[in-house]
């Protein structure tokens, strides 16, 4: 029998169950889609391979939680690129988001405002992002369940820090009115945008914490692996065999029944039993199909949260290279209008496949992914032929503001699709499309997040519906916790 079922092959479930077979312990990865990889996973189509979401991981770096993953499963980072950082478009001027931390802060003053207000505000995200960087990458254990996390935290965050613990209640929005600066259009509009592309949260909402990890992701470190995410994926999954794990991809879990130490995970290719279960689910699935026990623990979270859920929306376009020449940088945000709410292309990403990557891209073009967040509401209720229309007019969308950046862009594009919720939902089984974890408040992130342990016995949950949220650095964060409690528990 196999020690740990892990269901759901996406970045954190991955994660875990190379971590737990490095260690010894048989894992099998259960997965619905044909491919891994999940929201941070690729598709192929004539010639081109595009990133479905993530393009790039953060913090696999040196010394990184990226880092600390593939050294604890032995790997060797996959060759990529390092980004020097990208470059932000707001409406009457650019940023360079650079990853040096000299540059980047002499930018931010130059650009967004050099009063005494904006050095001491940036003095303060400086230090929280540094003390709580280092404390991520020591594995900080959120939400705390017991007197041993509460000295693991300590040790994670070490005590010369422990004043920092007042900001716990602060959003960003309190921090930015504690220096005068919340009518500080572009400092707010840029803070906007990195918080809601992070946290999938607002200004007056977003805990202060975790948005200053956010905003500094580029000081982190942003990699794009050679091949994007399918070089990453290839070179992941065959480490992960070379260990002995088992991933058997076209298995969708139907249901999880039985308990620590004969559960039996029942899929659409038959029954498969396992001690011990690491479902990496978004909630509301993982509910469906677990024990009574899982779907009672989860309850009054999952009900708190489910408003709290957004979408996104990207193109795809497969271009000949001098489409997108003319740029120092390779990734680019931009914000169209100051006065309009974020979404729909007011607030975008551009991400394009580096120059001699063929993996990504035939030899002389290049894979472009242009991603924004959207309400689910508006995808839903549709017929085929609305549907179509929108997703059309949204594609059309997206490529007319990137032309801001890439005035030719898409004009000969070889592949142009567009991805809506109703693709995440097909691809990536996420209930109603939604991506990317809740909407982040001070009451439903950190100590309030739904909790790798449920006081399930032997089931232990991972991914982006439990702390620290969504991207890939935090399920990579998290597959730390939930390997721990698992290696606790064996
Ligand atoms: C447009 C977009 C851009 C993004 N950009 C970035 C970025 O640049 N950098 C970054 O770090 N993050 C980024 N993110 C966020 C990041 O991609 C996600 O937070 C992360 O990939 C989520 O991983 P997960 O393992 O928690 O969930 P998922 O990736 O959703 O994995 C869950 C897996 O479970 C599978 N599954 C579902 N139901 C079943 C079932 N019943 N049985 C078996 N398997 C099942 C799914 O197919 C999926 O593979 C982006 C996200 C989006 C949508």
């Amino acid at each position: 029998m196999t020690q740990v079922g892990v269901i759901g092959a996406g970045i954190a479930g991955m994660a875990v169950a190379a971590r737990l077979q490095a260690r010894g312990i048989s894992t099998q990865v259960f997965e619905a889609h044909g491919k891994i990889g999940g929201c941070a996973g690729y598709f192929r189509r004539q010639g081109f391979s595009f990133d479905v979401g993530a393009t790039t991981l953060v913090d696999f770096e040196p010394g990184g939680v990226g880092d600390e993953l593939l050294t604890a499963i032995g790997m060797t980072p996959p060759p990529g690129e390092a980004l020097p950082g990208y470059m932000a478009w707001l409406p009457d001027r650019t940023v360079t988001l650079h990853r040096d931390p000299a540059r980047w802060s002499a930018e931010r003053l130059a650009r967004l405002g050099d009063s005494e207000g904006h050095r001491r505000f940036w003095a303060l995200i400086d230090r929280l992002a540094s003390a709580f960087w280092v404390a991520s990458r020591k594995g900080i254990r959120l939400p705390i369940q017991s007197v041993h996390d509460v000295l693991h935290n300590l040790g994670a965050l070490g005590l010369a820090q422990l004043p920092l613990a007042r900001y716990l209640t602060w959003t960003m929005g309190d921090a930015l009115r504690h220096f005068g600066l919340r009518e500080c259009q572009p400092l707010c509009a840029l803070l906007s945008m990195l918080i809601e592309d992070t946290v999938h949260g607002t200004l007056d909402r977003a805990p202060l914490i975790n948005a200053a990890l956010g905003i500094t992701i580029r000081g982190a470190g942003l990699t794009r692996a050679a091949g994007g995410m399918r070089g990453f994926w290839e070179a992941f999954a065959a480490h992960y065999r070379g260990l002995g794990g088992d991933i058997r991809v076209n298995h969708r879990v139907t249901r999880i029944s039985g308990r620590k130490g004969a559960f039996v995970i029942h899929t659409t290719r038959g029954d498969f039993q396992a001690d011990q279960v690491v479902c990496t689910l978004p909630v509301e699935l993982t509910q469906a199909i677990a024990p009574d026990a899982v779907g009672r623990a989860l309850r009054r979270k999952a009900e708190r949260d489910a408003s709290a859920r957004g979408g996104a929306l990207i193109t795809f376009l497969g271009v000949p290279e001098e489409e997108v020449s003319g740029q120092a940088f390779t990734h680019h945000q931009l914000l169209q209008s100051y006065d309009q709410p974020l979404g729909n292309g007011n607030n975008m990403f551009i991400s394009v496949s580096a120059a001699g990557d063929t993996v990504s891209a035939p030899e002389g073009c290049r894979a472009v992914m242009i991603s924004t967040h959207c309400a689910l509401e508006d995808w839903e209720g549709l017929d085929d032929q609305q549907y179509a229309m929108q997703q059309r007019a949204a594609g059309e969308r997206l490529t007319g503001f990137a032309r801001r950046v890439y005035p030719r862009l898409g004009e000969q594009a070889v592949v142009c699709e567009t991805g809506t919720p109703r693709t995440y939902a097909r691809f990536a089984g996420r209930p109603r499309g939604a991506v990317g974890g809740v909407r982040q408040t001070l009451w439903n992130s950190n100590q309030f997040a739904i909790p790798h342990d449920i006081g399930v016995p032997g089931f232990i949950l991972a991914g982006d519906s439990t702390f620290p949220g969504l991207g890939t650095v935090a399920g990579v964060l998290g597959s730390r916790i939930a390997a721990d409690k698992i290696l606790a528990g064996i």
